[in-house]
């Protein structure tokens, strides 16, 4: 036995992420040094499954000897409809991006408004939401694990802006049904953002647009205004052209790494009941890009 101890004969235990594709993930280094720092004798790895594949790999999840795993894209809604018990924030969102194996019983759970909220307040020191108006860009995957949670930390206004203008309509509808807070669906172009733009606070990019260098802003920096604060979930690249429009602008830009890390510690401390070692993972993923 360790000090830890940990029998250093066991097997370790298998976490990982699964996605598609999924070799870009910085995950694996984020989780490696958290277990690593604590003595805690697992290994996470990366897990390319196809989407018509993934129902397959999650009913085998406890054979795989597989503890717990993220689900990236595509994965997130498909998880959520095949898993029987799932947290109500996973409900909420229709996403799942967290599961837990124990002993076979497979549980869900949604972390990415947790790590978006705890990443808003960290990187543009605000100690609460309450009375600032929101604009989220995108009516996706992302989009939809954090819109409730959004509306629900005492904002005043969410507006919701997809290239697809129909699934923003029923994006705002849902979340403020469910919230009670007021939800708008503005059309994504410049003129129409620049029209609400006023009354925004922070900017939230959930779309996909940015992933690629070659990729267009989902609105340029002549629609948006000095102080704004616009914080982009992608982070690789860790400048997108969001954020260089937001730069024209005089706004204040931040990426999505302290999402990607805070999603990433709360699931942590799911699986294994300890406090996640925040600056260890910063550390892990900040080496990354
Ligand atoms: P998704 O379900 O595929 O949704 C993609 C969204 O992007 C849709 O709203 C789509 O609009 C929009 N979109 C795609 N291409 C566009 C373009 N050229 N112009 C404008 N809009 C476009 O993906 P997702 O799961 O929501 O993920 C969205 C982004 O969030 C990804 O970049 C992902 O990496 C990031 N993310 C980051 C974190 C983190 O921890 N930092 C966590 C979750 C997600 P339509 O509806 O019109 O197709």
């Amino acid at each position: 036995m360790t000090s830890s101890g940990q029998n250093p004969e066991k097997a370790p235990a298998i976490y990982g992420v699964v996605g598609y594709p999924v070799k870009h993930s910085f995950s694996p280094d984020m989780h490696n040094a958290a277990f690593k720092s604590l003595g805690i004798n697992a290994a996470y790895l990366a897990f390319e499954i196809k989407p018509n594949a993934l129902p397959g790999f999650l009913k085998n999840l406890d054979k795989l000897g597989i503890s717990g795993v993220n689900l990236t894209v595509p994965h997130k809604e498909i998880a959520f409809k095949r898993l029987r018990c799932v947290s109500d924030e996973a409900k909420t969102s229709g996403t799942v991006n967290t599961i837990k194996n124990s002993n076979g019983k497979l549980f869900g759970e949604s972390t990415d408004a947790y790590g978006l909220l705890a990443s808003l307040r960290e990187a543009f020191k605000l100690t609460s939401l309450r009375n600032k108006s929101i604009l989220l860009l995108g009516a996706g995957g992302a989009a939809n694990a954090v819109a409730a949670a959004l509306a629900s930390s005492g904002i005043k206004t969410l507006y919701i802006s997809n290239r697809t203008h129909e699934k923003a309509v029923r994006l705002a509808e849902k979340t403020e049904a469910a919230t009670s807070t007021r939800c708008v669906a503005v059309p994504l172009y410049d003129k129409a953002v620049s029209m609400i733009i006023s009354d925004v606070d922070i900017l939230i990019n959930a779309t996909s647009s940015g992933l690629k260098l070659t990729d267009k802003s989902p609105v340029t920096g002549s629609a948006l205004r000095k102080g704004l604060l616009v914080y982009d979930m992608i982070y690789n690249p860790p400048v997108t052209c969001l954020l260089k429009e937001a730069k024209k602008a005089g706004a204040k830009g931040v990426n999505g790494l302290g999402m990607l890390l805070h999603q990433g510690a709360r699931a942590f401390t799911i699986w294994t009941g300890k406090k996640a070692p925040l600056s260890v993972m910063r550390k892990a993923i900040k080496g990354s890009i």
